[in-house]
């Protein structure tokens, strides 16, 4: 059973950009994944096909309306389709590999991108949309934070990584950033790989590379390095 994505934008054009090259675009034509977009325009029933409005209450700038989207998700999403709902939005819950490893397990995702201002709150309660944020800044709409969600889903999916222990390690996988990575040439403007690294001695690679990925961890990310030792200290 392959994941099966449905993006409601108003830039449908902006599909699948990125996510049509190397892992994820071989991925897609192999029918690892199968991505559809849904334009919310379609779904206006005014004759200027309008789908946002003033905010109540004032303020500047403009409100993407219930009714129009309810109608978009419905269609894209009936009620019995056991994909989550979710809506791009500076508000909602971080995005975390954890969250990722969650959605790739499932059968894919219905992802709603907001432009202007937002959304209706309405809609948000009505259709049970899971708020999901790409990091704490704003952007212009949800399609880019869209695009890195699905990025990061598809990498997971069955057979997508050519090599299926890479995943394993990573940033985050184990709580820590990722220890350094070094390739040919073995001097590089005078400066060497660290020397454990070509001794062929597995066991003290292993515990150089945590070694570093703690001190890392610690330097760079101390919300990182506080529920790693937490985790650690359960155990
Ligand atoms: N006025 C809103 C920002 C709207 S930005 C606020 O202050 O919270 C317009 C749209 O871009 C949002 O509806 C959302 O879909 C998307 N967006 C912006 N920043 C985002 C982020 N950090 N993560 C996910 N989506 C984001």
């Amino acid at each position: 059973m392959s994941f099966r994505a449905t993006v409601l934008t108003l830039y449908p054009e902006m599909f699948p950009g990125p996510l049509d090259v190397s892992l994820a675009g071989r991925a897609r034509v192999a029918g690892t994944w199968s991505l559809e977009t849904v334009q919310i325009r379609d779904f206006a029933a005014d004759k200027h096909r309008s789908v946002d409005d003033t905010p109540a209450g004032g303020g500047a700038g403009m409100v993407m309306r219930a009714d129009v989207l309810a109608r978009a998700i419905d269609h894209a999403s009936p009620e019995d389709d056991p994909r989550p709902r979710l809506l791009m939005s500076p508000r909602g819950k971080p995005l975390t590999q954890r969250l990722v490893r969650e959605l790739a397990a499932g059968p894919g995702a219905v992802i709603v991108c907001g432009r202007f201002e937002g959304v209706d709150q309405r809609v948000i309660e009505a259709r049970a949309l899971q708020e999901v944020s790409v990091g704490d800044y704003i952007l212009s709409g949800g399609e880019p934070a869209a695009i890195v969600l699905l990025d990061a889903v598809v990498r997971l999916l069955p057979g997508v990584m050519g090599n299926e222990s890479s995943g394993a390690e990573e940033s985050f996988e184990s709580g820590l950033l990722e220890h350094p990575q070094y390739t040919r040439p073995q001097v590089f403007e005078g400066r060497e790989i660290p020397e454990v690294l070509v001794s062929g001695n597995h066991k003290k690679i292993v515990e150089w590379r945590l070694a570093e990925a703690e001190k890392l961890t610690k330097e760079r990310r101390p919300d990182l390095w506080r529920a790693y030792e937490e985790a650690r200290g359960k155990k």
